[in-house]
């Protein structure tokens, strides 16, 4: 074809999506033909957002007309009552003009790689890994640095290997990615963990990335963020959102963290792309965040998760060739499948495919989170009711008898 319209960048046909949303749709298909779709693939709570949060964002469109362009980086009530949680939470001292707030954690992530990450740079990415932070950083034609997250044993579960991320730093290194609860794994971080990073980031003048959009989501152990440095303004850049704690993902609300110089030239980076968050539901965020109601909804939510996790670990940890280790964080449980892949002799889509197909149960492959040791494993989300859980690791146990009997 001659048309200019087919000129667009080669590397966005290669650049990967978001397994979820593909899947999404393989659900949708399937219920519609009278299935009973077990959908155990999607990374969002089963529940939608709360009714305090709904009624504000009403009335912010109906009653007050709330429609119009706001400030770029967000209007000031709601980057005071961000700057306040953070504060409240990690005893650190965010500024409201140190926040920028924008279309998800997404976005805020696409602002982040387009304003640090240029051709030849280098990222250091953990992997297995939610995919955006290395299609964005190709898309600005940097090399994504793959380093595998340790995976010990069913006990000890996965760790950051610090000795290989130091290892893998050059002079053309310019961030580190840490998302942290993890998903696809389920790790939390420890603080050790954190030090080892930060000492790095120190030593090394590199900056760190942080991505802590799940960190209410804690069944076990405690949570350190990064901003719970005193330092953080030397080399951080931190984001959070609304998706996953207040079941907002349709919303589009999320924000970023930085030093004040630097967030007002973000500023001019995120006029350029978005303009400025959606007014009305910038209103519906202080109401999550200041409304003692969201926060009594966010607990029984966890709660529930907590025993999700404990009912989905429990049922698969003795299931033959699966290693399952209990998840920390996040609400996702990564089983190593290789043994079973192995002896039925498929690789891990395949396996998926097998799942939808026979037994309507959906699940993603390792594979959805790049890179080397990923296609290992798949992932279930556990962000459901007692009945979806049951029956779906029920239909996952018949599946693997199924086909290791024969
Ligand atoms: N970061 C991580 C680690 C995620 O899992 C997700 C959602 N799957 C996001 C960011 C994106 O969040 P949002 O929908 O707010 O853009």
């Amino acid at each position: 074809m001659n048309s200019p319209v087919f000129s667009y960048k080669k590397l966005l046909e290669n650049m990967l999506g978001e397994g979820g949303f593909k899947y999404i749709a393989r659900g949708r298909e399937l219920a519609r033909k009278g299935f009973r779709v077990i959908n155990l693939s999607i990374g969002q709570p089963d529940v939608p957002t709360p009714d305090n949060v709904i009624e504000s964002a009403v009335n912010s469109l109906v009653v007050e007309k709330f429609t119009r362009y706001t400030e770029t980086q967000g209007i000031p009530e709601l980057r005071e009552a961000i700057a306040d949680y953070l504060n409240q939470r990690y005893g650190s001292d965010v500024k409201p003009d140190e926040v920028i707030v924008g279309p998800g954690a997404k976005g805020p992530i696409f602002l982040a790689i387009a304003a640090y990450v240029s051709s030849g740079d280098e990222v250091i990415v953990p992997e297995p890994t939610y995919p955006a932070y290395s299609e964005v950083a190709k898309l600005f034609g940097a090399r994504v640095v793959y380093v595998s997250l340790l995976f010990r044993n069913t006990i000890e579960g996965f760790r950051l290997d610090i000795e290989s991320i130091e290892n893998a730093i050059t002079p053309r290194t310019k961030l580190i990615v840490i998302n942290n609860p993890h998903n696809p794994t389920g790790a939390v971080f420890t603080r050790e963990e954190l030090d080892q990073l930060v000492e790095i980031a120190r030593k090394k003048g590199i900056l760190i990335l942080a991505d802590e959009i799940y960190d209410n989501f804690v069944y076990e152990g405690e949570f350190n963020s990064f901003l719970s440095y005193s330092d953080w303004r030397d080399w951080l850049i931190y984001v959070n959102g609304f998706s996953k704690t207040f079941s907002m993902t349709g919303w589009r609300l999320g924000y970023l963290v930085i030093r004040r110089e630097i967030a007002e030239v973000l500023r001019r980076l995120a006029v350029n792309i978005w303009g400025c968050p959606t007014s009305f539901i910038q209103k519906a965020g202080v109401t999550a965040l200041k409304d003692p109601e969201s926060w009594i909804w966010v607990k029984k939510l966890v709660d529930r998760y907590r025993e999700m996790c404990e009912l989905m670990y429990s049922s698969l940890k003795d299931i033959p060739f699966i290693e399952t280790w209990k998840s920390r964080g996040a609400f996702y449980m990564f089983p190593r499948v290789v043994k079973l892949l192995e002896k039925i002799n498929m690789d891990v889509e395949t396996f998926v495919e097998f799942l939808i197909d026979r037994y309507q149960l959906i699940v993603l492959p390792g594979s959805a989170f790049p890179a080397q040791t990923s296609n290992q494993y798949i992932r279930f989300s556990f962000a459901t009711n007692r009945d979806e859980v049951e029956e779906g690791v029920k239909r996952f146990k018949e599946a693997v008898y199924d086909l290791t009997s024969k």
